[in-house]
């Protein structure tokens, strides 16, 4: 049986953390993979999360299973976080998931459900693992322009352009912050327009977001999720909790569906179940119980956002000194987008040569398609990087 199995493509970002770990140079900056890391290269574990689960060991009674959804708690505590007051609890149905792919996951499983010919349009380019599990699920996907790399921000035109050869039932997926791999976002009147295009065609919103508060700050990231959910009969969510409760490990993330009344909520509901069944049954508790823990205690709550702020002012201080040095070094200003971008992630727009270039001659490793982590700076090296962009002669 083994034998007749195919290759699978291998990840592009973990064979990259592979060659990382080779190279023998000790000057090596890692822009990789995708997870946050502090000025020490260290991807800590939060304050409020080590409280949280020292108060959940010591008042935990059992493990015994909890349900298909996972704790009710968990979602009221995701709805409020990620939907505030924009749309009536009684109109949100709610499944917890293994992380926010399990999420991405059980959204495109529930469109190919109620929807069999249904397309995903996504941005070109998107995080990779929505083509993947698209492609895996045999759901037909439409790409739409979104990343200029002439100016590093949208094209908003094209991207409408493109949107607007979706058809009723049609899903449009959209990053609700942070763009991931790009870091350009839409504003407020540009999202206003997205949600006017998809209410005049009758296409569905898919927000995924999984950087809430990274970018503009925890109510400023949730607000173009908001306006669509409040403005659309129906939105799918998908929220990740691993990178700004830094739970990567535990696997902690929520699909939620936006249905018109409370009646097709409760068939959604059902639906939401009945798929974490088959999949895995119950979903991982133990990440979501920690968040709850923290969302629900005002003390964890205001310890947890402080220290994500801080990590996120981080980020916004190393764009803006990447920006300020490029420009220095350039004499222009072609690289502002840099500040402009949002998130952990910016792609530079540059050609897979130089990235190799930047790579094999100044052991700068990032993504092919020039997407830089930019957590995996520090002060110190964000000129070393701002020199060698220059020497390639991007
Ligand atoms: N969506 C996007 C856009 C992401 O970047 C990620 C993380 N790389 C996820 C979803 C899912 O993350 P996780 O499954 O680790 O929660």
């Amino acid at each position: 049986m083994f034998s007749s199995l195919n290759e699978q493509p291998a990840d592009k970002i973990l064979q990259l953390m592979q060659l990382f770990k080779e190279d023998p140079r000790d000057t090596k900056i890692d822009l990789g993979v995708g997870v946050y890391k502090n000025a020490e290269g260290v991807t800590p574990v939060m304050r409020a999360v080590k409280a949280a689960e020292k108060q959940v060991w010591e008042e935990q009674t059992t493990k015994s299973y909890v349900g298909l959804p996972g704790d009710p708690a968990f979602g009221d505590a995701m709805v409020n976080l990620v939907l505030g007051d924009s749309v009536a609890r009684d109109k949100v149905a709610a499944a917890a998931t293994p992380g926010g792919t399990g999420a991405v996951r059980q959204a495109f499983e529930l469109v190919r459900m109620a929807t069999p010919d249904a397309r995903v349009f996504v941005s070109n380019p998107t995080w990779p693992n929505h083509v993947s599990i698209l492609k895996y699920l045999g759901i037909p996907m439409v790409e739409y322009r979104y990343f200029d790399s002439e100016t590093g921000g949208i094209d908003f035109d094209g991207m409408m352009a493109d949107l607007e050869g979706v058809k009723p039932g049609d899903v449009v997926l959209l990053h609700g912050c942070c763009h991931n791999p790009t870091g350009a976002n839409l504003n407020m009147t540009e999202w206003q327009a997205v949600v006017d295009l998809l209410n005049r065609t009758g296409a569905v919103p898919m927000i995924d977001i999984a950087y809430q508060g990274f970018g503009d700050g925890l109510e400023e990231d949730a607000a173009a999720t908001r306006l669509v959910a409040a403005s659309c009969p129906e939105t799918l969510i998908a929220a990740s909790c691993s990178k700004n409760f830094g739970v990567y490990r535990e696997r902690t993330g929520i699909l939620m569906a936006v249905a018109q009344d409370a009646g097709l909520k409760t068939l959604t509901q059902g639906s939401l179940n009945y798929l974490n069944r088959q999949n895995f049954s119950f979903p991982p508790d133990h990440g979501a119980r920690v968040v709850t823990t923290i969302l629900n205690s005002p003390e964890l709550r205001a310890d947890w956002a402080a220290e994500l702020e801080d990590v996120r002012l981080s980020m916004l201080g190393l764009r803006e000194q990447l920006a300020g040095e490029l420009q220095r070094l350039s004499g222009s200003d072609r690289f502002a987008f840099l500040a402009q971008h949002r998130g952990m992630f910016s792609r530079l727009g540059t050609s897979p040569e130089m990235v190799e270039r930047l790579r094999a001659e100044h052991a700068i490793y990032m993504v092919g398609d020039s997407r830089m982590n930019i957590a995996g700076l520090n002060k110190t090296t964000v000129p070393i990087l701002a020199k060698a962009i220059i020497d390639v002669g991007i």
